[in-house]
């Protein structure tokens, strides 16, 4: 292929070394102190002729932190796979020996203080996704900047600044890529799109660890190290704060503002009408000199408070988004000309440095705009009718507890409530429910967790356009119209004790309800014990007083064991430690009410041996979110096996398989009907989204999809221009729905109230099931809680079909129209699907018998 003279260049560029590097990243930058290293010296190669592995990375930030008292690093973590999160502070020598006064001073100025003739402190982030590497080599490029620039303007803002730095915010996933396009790069290189080193195998670098998206978790907090980082975030609550990405190849570059109508409405605007077209001015001008094109206000949306460049507009600073065209690996062919590394690194850096410089010249600026959100904010409560938020579910405190832990993340003020109370016409009781008061610093996040509803300006989405976190949790909650007096305020919670089962000769049982109630029986299953659960209801005396077991509770009787009395005593106890389930030694099977413990409707429930099938054309995340759950919570392995594996797998080891989304092509019809066959012999498919249409075209299952609109009238014409908007609304970028959920049905066991709430953000629809039995979980007929739907979408989830469940054979097919499991959040709907897991191998749907005439 005939190379143009630009690509010669930079390739020449690529092979001259320091002085090069230093005229191409920063030009006429004056003097450096030499005995700081640059990074190619340090590393030994050009910066954008290599990708950086993390530990490489993080040892030459240690090396500045050895080498210059500028800079300090901090580790404030590590991933799964053991890599360390590192943060760098850069300030002077003078600032850096009294830093935790000047934090304090910071922190105390916010509100009501002044922080004028404090150092300004401000955070750049770097490579949340890890196959957009450009970042985190130009994170080594701006510390270098920042500690060897013998600039007077680098002293001012080392004397004025304290600049936090995230160098790589997902090491896992960067590592993952960066391993990937080093190990095909070529010599020459080659730049064919289609070549290996430019197409990474499933899953790619994006994800974290469990292929988990970490530019959506800064609001979640599913993940230790986004935890890590959001308390490092409210520890100086900086005023700026970057988050560099890289979009598709033949873009250009991004910075903010973004598109009008996709700013946060709850979010003061003053952040939006001044400070994005203030710091525009400066970005524009320094990616003007480079000669490189941008664009800015036509995409990327602010609604959705977790991204890496929307969390902090929150809390009244400003974040930042880069989007570099990626050259994904070392140079790319685009429809100009070749794409190289350097270039893409070159306007990360320069983005970099445009930052510091215009945030330190606009300082008053950003005190003007915390000033103002905090003034603004409280306005909003002002004018609030709602005075706090009441929530909790007595019967699970392991959700409720999780969903306290995400408040107190945020930094949001949670007040215990002391005594029992009736609100909303739910009860929530002294102890297990709590209060969150709408008169607290910050309000604006508050909103955010709590309200199902905000009022947009677009209709087509990025992303998410509800993410109601009460919602995800589906806990019960009431909006406080009125003062309400809470107990104490609570910054952490308690450790919890349940206390140990009393030993049986006879029996054990449990309630089903709290969310971790999967764990204690796998935990038991585990330790060889056989664990049963009720299909009806039953009433036990408990110490002298009659507790109720709701639907699928779980009984253990002592002599249906393989194992002695003593080991199963053991196994009780450490399943209820572990999974802080109160667990109940009973001395008799005759219950007080209800079914015996000896009745046919007292079932054994199977060990579950799950097969997750992975790989290409599988949605990563939506398999990730499984793995994820299983593992980490449920601490219960889950075979992945690889697509391409399917054909030669022995089923027979398994007796649940699940399909999440994804184009299955790669399945042949051997091995399809080797599927069949192994769940016609009695095992569980449980498919979701893509999975469950896969199944139905596949006839695995006589259930059926909604059929496709066929009303047509006549033609319609429109203008050309007008089909993103109108396209783009029709799409499902997320939305909270309500379903009525039959909980006598074994996937519905252990929830107290039939309507729950449930994520939608795709378009498959099912059509109610013929039997009437097998339709488990319903849209109602006015289904929408909270975001954006088009009115013929939501004609379509009216009624229709949420979760289905038939018999194939011996077997049975279990089908989600939509992700249980979204984002590790849906704490509310895993119950649904960790039931079908457990209870799947149970379930015999009953046959209809046609009533005479
Ligand atoms: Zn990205």
């Amino acid at each position: 292929m005939t190379r143009n003279i630009f690509f010669t260049a930079a390739i020449i560029f690529l092979q001259i070394g320091a002085v090069a590097q230093a005229d191409f990243f920063y030009p006429g930058a004056g003097n450096f102190n030499a005995s700081i290293p640059t990074p190619e010296k340090f590393l030994g190669y050009a910066i954008g002729s290599h990708h950086t592995r993390h530990d490489k990375l993080v040892e030459y930030f240690k090396e500045l932190d050895r080498l210059s008292d500028r800079v300090s690093l901090q580790v404030i973590g590590e991933t799964f796979e053991h890599r360390p999160q590192v943060v760098a502070t850069f300030t002077s020598p003078s600032n850096h020996q009294r830093l935790e006064e000047i934090r304090k001073a910071h922190l105390a100025g916010q509100v009501n203080g002044n922080t004028e003739n404090i150092p300004l402190v401000i955070h750049l982030g770097y490579n949340v996704h890890g196959n957009e590497p450009s970042s985190s080599e130009a994170a080594m490029l701006t510390a270098y900047y920042l500690t060897a620039s013998a600039s007077e303007e680098a002293a001012k803002w080392m004397n004025e600044m304290v600049i936090l730095m995230d160098p790589v915010i997902n090491p896992d996933g960067r590592d993952r890529h960066s391993h990937w396009a080093n190990m095909h790069k070529a010599s020459p290189l080659v730049d064919d799109p289609i070549d290996r080193e430019h197409t990474e195998i499933w899953p790619g670098g994006r994800f974290n660890h469990y292929w988990f998206d970490l530019n959506r978790d800064w609001f979640l907090g599913t993940f230790p190290e986004t935890r890590n980082r959001i308390k490092f975030f409210h520890y100086w609550r900086p005023y700026v704060q970057t988050d560099h990405h890289e979009m598709g190849s033949n873009s250009t570059f991004y910075f903010d503002p973004g598109e009008d109508a996709s700013n946060n409405p709850i979010v003061p605007d003053y952040l939006y009408k001044t400070v994005y077209p203030k710091y525009a001015e400066y970005f524009s001008k320094a990616t003007d000199k480079l000669g490189s094109m941008y664009f800015t206000k036509e995409a990327y949306d602010k609604l959705y408070p977790g991204y890496g460049s929307s969390y902090i507009n929150f809390y009244g600073g400003a974040g930042f988004l880069f989007e570099q065209a990626s050259s994904r690996g070392h140079v790319q062919e685009t429809t100009t000309i070749p794409l190289t590394f350097a270039f893409t690194i070159r306007n990360q850096f320069t983005a970099s440095l445009t930052t510091v410089r215009a945030s330190l010249a606009e300082k008053n600026m950003l005190l003007k705009m915390r000033k103002e959100f905090y003034r603004m904010a409280k306005e909003q409560q002002a004018k609030s009718a709602i005075k706090g938020f009441l929530f909790g579910d007595a019967a699970d405190e392991t959700r409720t507890r999780a969903f306290v832990e995400m408040l107190l993340l945020h930094e949001i003020e949670v007040y215990e409530v002391s005594s029992n109370t009736i609100a909303d016409g739910k009860r929530f009781e002294a102890g297990k429910s709590f209060y969150v008061p709408a008169m607290q610093d910050n309000y604006i996040m508050v909103r955010s967790v709590f309200e199902k509803q905000i009022t947009y300006i677009d209709s087509s989405f990025y992303d998410a356009s509800a993410w109601s976190l009460v919602h995800a949790y589906n806990l019960p909650y009431a909006e406080m119209k009125s003062s309400f007096t809470a107990g104490k305020r609570i910054t952490s919670l308690t450790a919890r004790q349940v206390i140990d089962a009393v030993k049986s000769n006879y029996a054990y049982v449990m309630s089903n309800t709290d969310y971790n109630i999967h764990k204690a029986i796998y935990s038991l299953q585990k330790s060889g014990v056989i664990v049963q659960s009720a299909f009806r209801p039953f009433t036990a005396n408990i110490n002298g007083s009659d507790k109720k077991f709701g639907y699928g509770s779980v009984v253990i009787s002592v002599q249906q064991q393989l194992i002695s009395p003593d080991s199963l005593y053991k196994a009780i106890v450490t399943a209820g430690r572990e999974s802080n389930i109160s667990i109940y030694g009973i001395q008799t099977g005759y219950s007080a009410g209800g079914i015996d413990l000896g009745s046919g409707y007292v079932q054994t429930l199977k060990k579950p041996e799950v097969l997750l099938i992975i790989g290409t054309g599988v949605a990563a995340s939506e398999a990730g979110y499984i793995w994820h759950l299983l593992d980490q919570r449920l601490q219960m392995p889950v075979t992945k096996i690889d697509i391409l594996n399917m054909n030669r797998a022995n089923l027979n080891r398994y007796n649940t398989m699940i399909m999440v989304s994804g184009n299955y092509s790669l399945i042949d019809t051997i091995t399809t009907n080797k599927i069949r066959t192994w769940v016609q012999a009695g095992n569980t498919l449980i498919t979701i989204k893509g999975g469950t249409e896969w199944a139905i075209r596949n006839r695995f299952t006589r259930e059926k999809l909604l059929p496709a609109d066929t009303a047509k009238g006549p033609p319609v014409r429109k203008d050309f221009d007008m089909a993103v908007h109108i396209e783009g609304a029709k799409a499902l970028g997320g939305s909270i729905f309500r379903v009525d959920l039959d909980t006598t049905h074994p996937i519905g066991f252990g929830f107290t109230n039939r309507k729950v709430s449930v994520y939608k953000n795709g378009l498959t629809f099912l059509q109610p099931s013929s039997n009437a039995y097998s339709t488990v979980s319903q849209y109602t007929n006015d289904p929408l809680i909270g975001g954006y739907i088009h009115p013929t979408t939501l004609k379509k989830v009216k009624n229709s079909a949420a979760i289905l469940c038939g018999n194939e054979g011996s077997g049975r097919v279990i089908l989600f129209s939509d992700d249980p499991n979204f984002r590790g959040t849906w704490y509310g709907t895993n119950k649904l699907f960790l039931n079908a897991i457990f209870y799947g191998s149970n379930i015999s749907v009953p046959q209809v018998v046609a009533e005479q005439e």
